[in-house]
């Protein structure tokens, strides 16, 4: 405990002495941060980031328009959710995938400001209570040929944070994606199923079977990715799966 506490004391010392020699700005506004931790975006920005609330879909967390739909059921899920039962018993994420929110995890993945998903990885923790408890956590997992390209998968680091706050178990290397899958991006709903169908494997059936797992990821935009790895994991003999994402892409009349 002391030797932690003295190494990030060190950590500390050294960032506060880097960011005194070579000052960053907000990544929006230019001004000097302020925030520990957080180098990239100023307090004031960061606060403009857009948190989801309820009401949303008791199953996979997207927020209603409006209030109506629980007044007469508050167990009404949202029309993809009853279109399609989702393998997953619940699903939340912290903020809508725009503005700050969109800016600060494509800086954390694709120019590595990896120190990002401290700040991250922190709007996952007020959505733990909106979750039952779980035995462990399992990141979706990033291709090897990704991740050496990439050098750190942005999921394990956001677990990481859930995990030091929580002390529940990080099963870090459960799941694998067993193929390159296109990038998401730029690809239609059935396209994105289609693409991550069959890419995820359990590596170890025994420690699942019956066991609680709470899922994170960064992003989920059509939910393709959270789907397959809940399903993968279900298949498996998983309890219940929940999923927990930083961002959330909201499509005007998804709800
Ligand atoms: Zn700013
Ligand atoms: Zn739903």
């Amino acid at each position: 405990m002391t030797g932690r506490r003295t190494r990030d004391h060190i950590i500390g010392g050294a960032r506060r002495l880097f960011q005194w020699l070579w000052p960053s700005v907000c990544t929006v506004c230019r001004a000097q941060p302020s925030m520990p931790d957080n180098p990239y975006f100023c307090a004031q920005c960061w606060r403009t980031m857009p948190h989801l609330s309820r009401p949303w879909c008791p199953r996979c967390g997207l927020p209603f328009a409006s209030s109506a739909a629980l007044l007469y059921s508050p167990t009404h899920l949202c029309s993809a959710c009853r279109d399609r039962e989702p393998p997953f018993e619940r699903a939340r994420s912290a903020v809508a995938y725009d503005g700050v929110a969109a800016s600060a995890i494509h800086l954390m993945k694709y120019q590595r400001r990896r120190l990002l998903a401290r700040s991250l990885g922190a709007l996952l923790l007020p959505l733990l209570e909106e979750l039952g408890p779980v035995d462990g956590v399992v990141p979706v997992p990033l291709h090897v040929q990704r991740l050496r390209e990439r050098e750190f998968n942005q999921a394990l680091a956001l677990a990481q944070v859930v995990c030091r706050e929580t002390g529940w178990p990080l099963w870090w290397n459960l799941l694998e994606r067993t193929r390159p899958t296109q990038a998401q991006v730029g690809l239609d709903a059935a396209e994105r199923r289609r693409n991550v169908r069959q890419a995820f494997l359990v590596r170890d059936v025994e420690p699942v079977e019956g066991r609680r797992i709470l899922l994170i990821d960064d992003v989920m935009t059509t939910g393709s990715t959270v789907h397959e790895c809940a399903r993968v994991l279900t298949r498996a003999g998983a309890g219940p799966v929940q999923a927990l994402t930083v961002a959330r892409q909201i499509r005007p009349g998804s709800a």
